[in-house]
């Protein structure tokens, strides 16, 4: 599959007088990009700080991982300040830390994608996958807190307190490990740690000994099925494994990945707004 550019190393076009760009096979790509084996196609050369930025007004491999996580970001940029269950909360420094968190995995992720190619080569790429990863992280780590420590009240504050110590902890080995991954399925298995406590909380809040109101829990299933399909998904290389080359572009396991842990941060983000609306609520009302 031919796929054409716009950006710094040109060539004449075979029908036209404009000029064009050969995107680069997986073959001629840089290694450390080239690391999803079933995408053949459609890979940026080596670009500049500007050619970068010029890649996102043409298609290449990464423009639908560019599109998942940037719309996202736009949505909660600039419809987040609205929303009526952040505003609920009536705390305007609580809200807008609410919303940071949100947005920060997306921006990260966003901001990974657009300057991975960038000339400046491995250690470029490594540096702003780090940031993708610390953002993934710390929304994991701040966004399923309020849960941990909800699901762990009934045991009294000390439990709670240690409880959402330990998986502060989990999170941050996490975050190590997933630095430190080589490959795909080392990079989305190290989560394993962090999902494994959010389950174990949520069957401590259905529990008699649980606390928090069932909606906040209500969220819990669904965030945990879309993390962990998200994961498999990218480890497994479905569904471009079964068909490689036709999915360069569009319906890769990457970009389902990304659907999905959207998906599981909308579900984890209602739960955490429930859970913190009752812990202002209990707060405040020192008879609950
Ligand atoms: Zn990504």
């Amino acid at each position: 599959m031919e796929i054409y550019g716009n950006s710094e190393t040109w060539q004449a076009g075979d029908n036209s007088q404009r000029p064009r760009r050969r995107l680069l096979k997986r073959s001629e790509a840089p290694q450390h990009r080239a690391n999803n084996p079933y995408i053949v196609d459609g890979y940026l050369p080596p670009l500049s700080l500007r050619g970068c930025l010029r890649s996102l007004f043409y298609v290449h491999n990464e423009t639908g991982n560019i599109i998942t996580h940037a719309v996202p970001l736009l949505f909660v940029v600039l419809h987040g300040p609205t929303w009526p269950s952040l505003r609920g909360l009536n705390e305007p420094l609580l809200s807008w830390a609410v919303l940071v968190v949100m947005a920060m995995p997306w921006a990260a992720s966003t901001l990974y994608h657009i300057f991975m190619s960038h000339r400046g080569g491995k250690w470029v790429y490594r540096l702003l996958l780090a940031i993708d990863v610390v953002g993934i992280c710390t929304a994991v780590c701040l966004g399923a807190m309020p849960h941990v420590y909800v699901s762990t009240l009934g045991l009294g504050r000390a439990a709670a307190a240690v409880a959402v110590l330990i998986y502060c902890h989990a999170c941050l080995y996490s975050l190590i490990r997933a630095v430190k991954a080589t490959n795909a399925w080392d990079s989305r298995t190290c989560f394993a740690l962090p999902v494994l406590m959010v389950t174990a909380c949520w069957v401590l809040r259905i529990s008699p000994w649980g606390e928090g109101q069932w909606e906040g829990g209500v969220f819990v299933p669904p965030m945990l099925a879309f993390f962990v399909l998200g994961g498999l998904a990218g480890a497994t290389f479905v569904p471009e494994r079964w068909a490689p080359g036709y999915v360069d572009l569009a319906g890769n396991s990457h970009q389902i990945m990304h659907l999905l842990v959207v998906a599981a941060q909308y579900c984890m983000f209602r739960g955490a707004l429930t859970d913190l609306r009752w812990l202002l609520q209990r707060h405040s009302n020192p008879m609950h």
